[in-house]
Formats: C-alpha cells, structure tokens, sequence
C-alpha cells in the first residue's frame, strides 16, 4: 500500500519535472531569460516561473488537497515594469497547455503560495542555481513531498548534468537515475565507497557568497585533501554525490543570520540519504524539515558518503568553523 501511494508520487513528481525542464531548457537556448530581480536582489528569470506554475498545476490537478511550498510569488510579476516578463511566462506554459486562459498560469504559480503545514506538504525550487542557469552552467528543478516533518518523495532533474539527468527517491525505497529526455529504464545508484578522507572529491557551490570557500578550503588543508573543490551550482552537488563521481558536498555559511531555505535541500537530501550517504548540518545535526520553510534549526549542511561522514563533522568541529572562532 505504501509503496503503491510513493509510486503515484513519484510518477506525477517525474512527468511535471520533464515538463518544467522542457519549458526550461527552451528558455535557456533562446536566450533570452526576462531576468527581473527580487527584493533580495538575487535574479528571477521567466523559467523560474514557467517551471513553478506547470508544476503547481500538475500537484494541484492530482492532489488538490496537498500544500505547495515554493520559491517564486506571482506578485512579483504584478508590476507594470514587469507586464513583457508575465506575457513571456504566459506564452510559454500555454505552449505546454494550450487548453488554459493567461489568468490560470497566473493561479498556478500562486498555488505555490503554500504552508509547510505538520502533516503533508510539496516544497518546490523551480529553478534551483538560477544564477547558473543565467550562466548556462547548471541549475536543478527540485520538487520534494515531506509528511510529519519527514522527506517522503524527492525528485530532481538536472538538465545540464551528463546530458540531462532525472534522480527520484522515496524513503525507504533507494534512489534511481535516468535520463531527461530518454525513455531509458531507471537505474539504481549507489554513493562511493571512499574511506580514505585525504583521497576524497568534494564538491561546493560556484558561489562564494552561498558558501565559504575560504573556510572549504581550510577544512580540506586540514583533512589532507589535496585536489581542487567541484564547484557547482544548484542541488546538482546532491546528484553528483548521490551517483558516487564526488564524496563531499560542503555548505559553510557566509553569514550567521541565513538560514538555508527547504527548497534548497529537500529533494537533493532524500536522493542522497536513500543513494546510501549522509546529509546534516555541519555541526552533525539531522537536517529538520518541521520549522518552516527554512532549516531554522540548522546551520549550514554537510553531505557525504556516510564513511566520512564523522571526520568531516568533527574536523569543522575542531576548526572551529561556523562557531566565530576563525
Ligand atoms: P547554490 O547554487 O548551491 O549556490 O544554491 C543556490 C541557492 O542558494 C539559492 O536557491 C538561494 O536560495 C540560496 N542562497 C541565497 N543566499 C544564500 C546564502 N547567503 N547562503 C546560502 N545559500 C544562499
Ligand atoms: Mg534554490
């Protein structure tokens, strides 16, 4: 029975991120992205919105009982300055639906207006890394459903990463891969079996002001790491881990106020943790997905393979990273 329920899940989670992926890869090769920017001066572009209402339609068409927690707010395209982005975004999920009025796609993306309720609710980055999407590098699309505070289903497509990529993962279930754009049987994947710390691959975000390099790379001076950090934007860090190709992903924060936001870490986390590794925050603790939309109770975020789990933790420990210290 419970696998069953994951199944239907996961099924409309995957066909609304091949959809979304669609609309936004289609952006990407025009170039032509609306880019508009948010109050917290961080860049939107007509994917992220394209992508946020056909998958809040598909979620709500399926199950229009259930929360979406999502990124983007249909007031920001409100504006007069704003009416060419709303008419690009409008003509673009038409494209994918042509049977719905302008007014729908607006309702879609505003069903993402959401609760984290304690019981049942979707959390939903629709471009995550939209600063490497602009620089044509990667970015993800990352959809999670957490019940009782606990990831249930995670799903994350990548369409950058190895020609394109699509990870699911329910809990207690593993994790899977498979192409984008294929119709080529999922496949099961497992985390490195890395143990020798000084040996490991760590990957952490392009963007020094998401996460501090210095500190990074002060810890991996410390662990006897010697070759280069993997940067990379978006919840592709989670994947790459997940697929065994690095052993670490870091996240030290830049500032002692943020708190990571749950659609940043959601679906990447589950895919991670069911692909065998381990995901907390960077004192050890388990990440806690029942505060809210952020991770209020945690700071900053530490994946591995689970066998480095430990040092990883303990050496930002002994450093003293995050504890203003250094
Ligand atoms: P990444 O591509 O790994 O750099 O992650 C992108 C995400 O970083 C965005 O979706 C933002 O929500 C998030 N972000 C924005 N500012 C910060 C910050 N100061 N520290 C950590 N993450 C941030
Ligand atoms: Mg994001």
């Amino acid at each position: 029975m419970e696998t069953d329920r994951s199944a239907t899940e996961l099924e409309v989670a995957t066909t609304a991120l091949r959809e979304a992926a669609r609309l936004c890869q289609a952006v990407q090769q025009s170039l032509d992205y609306g880019v508009m920017e948010k109050g917290d001066r961080s860049p939107v572009t007509v994917a992220d919105f394209g992508s946020q209402a056909l998958i809040c339609c598909a979620l709500r068409e399926a199950f229009p009982r259930d929360a979406i927690v999502a990124e983007e707010d249909a007031a920001a395209l409100g504006g007069s300055r704003q009416e060419a982005i709303a008419a690009e975004v409008i003509r673009r999920v038409l494209f994918e639906r042509p049977s719905h009025s302008p007014t729908d796609v607006l309702q879609w993306i505003d069903y993402g207006n959401g609760q984290p309720g304690r019981d049942r609710f979707w959390t939903l980055d629709p471009i995550d890394g939209t600063k490497g999407f602009l620089r044509g590098r990667q970015y993800a699309i990352a959809l999670a459903l957490v019940e009782d505070g606990c990831l249930r289903v995670g799903a994350l497509a990548c369409p950058n990463l190895d020609g394109g990529l699509l990870l699911t993962a329910a809990s207690g279930q593993g994790s899977r891969c498979q192409s984008l754009g294929g119709d080529a049987r999922p496949l099961a994947i497992q985390v490195s079996t890395t143990h020798e710390v000084s040996k490991a691959r760590f990957c952490e975000s392009a963007e020094s002001g998401h996460s501090s390099h210095t500190e990074a790379h002060r810890l991996a001076k410390y662990l006897g790491i010697s070759s280069n950090s993997v940067r990379l934007d978006s919840q592709a860090k989670y994947a790459v881990v997940a697929r065994g190709l690095a052993d670490i992903y870091l996240r030290l924060p830049t500032r002692r106020d943020y708190q990571e936001r749950i659609w940043d870490h959601a679906a990447g986390a589950l895919i991670l943790a069911e692909a065998g590794g381990t995901v907390t925050d960077m004192h050890g603790h388990a990440l806690d997905f029942s505060s809210g939309r952020t991770l209020a109770r945690n700071n900053g975020v530490v994946a591995t393979n689970g066998l480095l789990h430990a040092q990883v933790v303990e050496a930002i420990s002994e450093l003293g990273i995050g504890q203003g210290k250094a």
